[in-house]
């Protein structure tokens, strides 16, 4: 579900909304509220610096090894500043920010390949690529650094300038981060705007933005996918999941029972493709359940600040209430918390590690997704029936299979309706892969090669062999 957004500050002339630390659930600072008609400026300035920065590829390449130093010696600030607002443990900043660099570095050396095409024909066409222009980038609050990343990078490297929308809930460290790139990248060729509806729209639909490339939720990727509509500009989308992880009944709970619960858990499970629902064989389903909540009970929730932390808490206020509201309606549809299942008392935006059983198929919090930290975990009698069940939603971003029988749980994840499946662990991606959800999440293909093809059009040189 798309979330609604953060209050402008009243009483001040220049616009600027207020953005919280969601451990204290305090206002810690501000960003610009930049309105719509600033976009005009900005897009034809990113157009401007387009023409210098597609020409030169090894200057390319040169700048955007340099972005990714200059990102690493900015780490600790950039880390700090991205737990305040976004809320995860200092160690999975580091790591985004660490992701960060490593994206910039994989695409800087990354160069589209040109192709001749001999078929026989006294001509020969050729096969070059070109970028597209200027490229906007929409992303979330839950990887706000990375998930840029992952787009600016690719979009960087093929030749585009781009101008990066983060979410409100998370403006600061994409603020900063734009700061420390424009150390290392010519004038304009990457902008952050901040600014909360209708910016991202009005991005979206702007006539000399070429590419829009947007991660979020399903339906404001539908209303990103309407607005880039108006100039045709091509569309990619990374949007919501709901990935099943499928345990077998030869797997050893004991061993699996930690990677599964952080495959669920991590960034407290905002996490496009975490596992958020997990279905086991009903002989084994007590056994998970509790191997899970004895987990879930244990797992030290605090401050994203606090080194002791492992999680922290849900990002934002209207996400919270999502959380608060899927699991209620779970427990009304029948189903029993073996740990959690509510609010932490005090400040923040903390919510109890939730481990849910006795959960009906059809319940909100199986069929949606929750994006926050509870998880159902439903017995299957049969095998067809537990892949069925995966398959059996609007989503197709990951999944996995969890068994002793490699070969036998490889088969399994064969029959997965979804981009990415994984055997024994979930959501590890490689940059040299492609990533591409089917179904309601998403359209388009980013990562690896494929990512940069994704910012490129081919543009064709047909002639003779010979006059
Ligand atoms: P969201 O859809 O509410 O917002 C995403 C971005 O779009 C934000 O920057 C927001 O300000 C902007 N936006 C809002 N309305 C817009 C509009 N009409 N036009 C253009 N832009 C608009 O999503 P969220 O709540 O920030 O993030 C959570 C969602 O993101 C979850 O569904 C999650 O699964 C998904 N997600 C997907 C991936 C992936 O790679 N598939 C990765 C991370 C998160």
């Amino acid at each position: 579900m798309p979330t609604t957004e953060p209050d402008r500050v009243p009483g001040r002339r220049d616009a600027r909304f207020a953005v919280v630390n969601p451990a204290t659930g305090e206002p810690f600072d501000q960003a610009p509220d930049q309105q719509p008609d600033e976009l005009d400026a900005v897009v034809d300035r990113s157009h401007r610096a387009w023409r210098d920065w597609r020409a030169d590829p090894a200057a390319r390449t040169t700048a955007l090894r340099g972005a990714a130093d200059a990102v690493e010696t900015a780490g600790e600030e950039l880390a700090r500043l991205l737990t305040r607002e976004q809320g995860k443990p200092l160690t999975e900043s580091y790591a985004e920010i660490a992701r960060t660099a490593a994206r910039l570095r994989y695409f800087a050396d990354l160069a589209p390949r040109t192709r001749r095409i001999t078929d026989g024909r006294p001509v020969h066409s050729e096969v070059r690529w070109r970028p597209l222009g200027p490229v906007a980038a929409i992303v979330p609050w839950n990887f706000p650094l990375q998930l840029a990343a992952a787009k600016f990078a690719p979009a960087l490297a093929a030749g585009n300038t781009v101008v990066l929308k983060p979410s409100p809930f998370t403006p600061l460290a994409t603020r900063l981060l734009g700061s420390v790139l424009a150390t290392a990248l010519p004038e304009d060729v990457l902008t952050v705007v901040t600014g909360r509806e209708p910016l991202g729209a009005r991005l979206a639909s702007h006539p000399r933005i070429r590419h829009v490339t947007f991660t979020g939720s399903v339906p404001t990727g539908r209303a990103v996918a309407r607005a880039a509509g108006a100039s045709l500009a091509r569309v990619t989308l990374e949007l919501g999941g709901n990935d099943a992880a499928v345990l077998l009944d030869d797997i050893d709970v004991d061993r699996i029972a930690d990677r599964l619960f952080w495959a669920a858990f991590r960034n407290c499970g905002q996490v496009c493709m975490a596992v958020k629902r997990v279905y086991a064989p009903a002989r084994l389903h007590a056994e998970v359940v509790e191997a899970l909540a004895q987990r879930a009970k244990s797992v030290a929730v605090g401050p994203g600040l606090d080194p002791d932390t492992r999680l922290g808490p849900v990002n934002n206020a209207p996400q919270l209430a999502r959380v608060e509201q899927i699991t209620e309606q779970a427990l009304a549809d029948g189903a029993r918390a073996a740990a959690g299942g509510q609010r932490l008392d005090g400040p923040g935006y903390f919510f109890a590690p939730t481990i849910l059983t006795d959960v009906p198929p059809d319940s909100a919090v199986v069929t949606e997704e929750q994006f926050g930290p509870v998880l159902p975990v439903l017995p299957y009698r049969s095998l067809d029936e537990a892949v069925d069940a995966a398959n059996g939603t609007g989503f197709g971003l990951g999944g996995s299979v969890w068994g002793t029988d490699l070969d036998r749980a490889e088969a399994v994840a064969d029959r997965l309706e979804c981009g990415t499946a994984w055997i024994n662990h979930h959501a590890e991606l490689s940059l040299a892969q492609p990533f591409a959800g089917i179904k309601n999440s998403g359209v388009g293909v980013a990562g690896g090669p494929w990512g940069l093809y994704g910012n490129l059009r081919p543009f064709v040189v047909h002639r003779p062999r010979e006059e």
